[in-house]
């Protein structure tokens, strides 16, 4: 591995379902050019796929349940080994059990990158408003919010006015509930993990959107 002066980074967004890590890591696409992978953005992609597998992630999804370390690595290592892929990129949704954060150990060092997480802190009453309010455009990705951030024309991108506004299959309440205790469950110890290891950085999460990436943007 190089020892220059600036090594490459994984970061690792971590935060619970509705955080805002998705917004902040499209931020740092759109104006940074650091590519955002999301797991989750994968796995809906795959919607279109009428495989066996695909059928299984898309039950495993709608019910907020995670889909296993092994079919997750497998998408991860496949997406981060493209070419744009090859300075630093954003994790997002990625890693969220000990054992998804033991193989990205593994990925890091074969790809000779450090890995840096940024914790993204909002407290769990926030996040149920935000998940089940939750709408976003299908052709630009735009995340509004029926509650706090509603689009000019009811269930219309304000770009894209054809478009109608997409709420998440799981994004509703029941689903919104196991997410979070399953985040509560698997991911929240990998704070501790990377704090552990000197690897940790916290942001509050619960401002306003630029106020949150200018101290997202700050520590990369
Ligand atoms: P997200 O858009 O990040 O909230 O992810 C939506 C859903 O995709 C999750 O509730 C899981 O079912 C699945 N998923 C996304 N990332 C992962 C991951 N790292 N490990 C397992 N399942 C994941």
């Amino acid at each position: 591995m190089a020892k220059g002066f600036f090594v490459d980074k994984i970061i690792v967004l971590i935060g619970a379902p509705g955080a805002g890590k998705g917004t902040q890591a499209r931020l740092l696409d759109e104006r940074r050019g650091i590519p955002q992978i999301s797991t989750g953005d994968m796995f809906r992609e795959m919607k279109t796929l009428d495989t066996p597998l695909a059928r299984e992630v898309q039950e495993i999804m709608a019910s907020g349940k995670l889909v296993s370390d092994e079919v997750t690595y497998r998408v991860v290592r496949e997406r981060t080994a493209r070419e744009d892929c090859r300075g630093t990129y954003v994790l997002d949704g990625y890693p969220r059990t000990a054992v998804q954060a033991e193989q990205l150990e593994e990925l890091a060092r074969e790809q000779g990158k450090e890995i840096r997480a940024i914790e993204v802190d909002v407290p769990r009453d926030e996040l149920l408003k935000r998940l089940t309010g939750r709408r976003s455009c299908p052709v630009c990705g735009e995340i509004y919010n029926i509650y706090s951030r509603p689009p000019k024309n009811d269930g219309r991108c304000d770009l894209h006015p054809d478009a109608e506004l997409l709420h998440r299959a799981d994004d509703n309440e029941e689903s919104v509930m196991t997410r979070l205790d399953t985040y509560a469950a698997n991911t929240e110890p990998l704070i501790a993990y990377y704090a552990a290891s000197g690897r940790l950085s916290k942001v509050d999460g619960t401002g306003e959107v630029e106020a949150i990436y200018s101290a997202i943007s700050d520590l990369i």
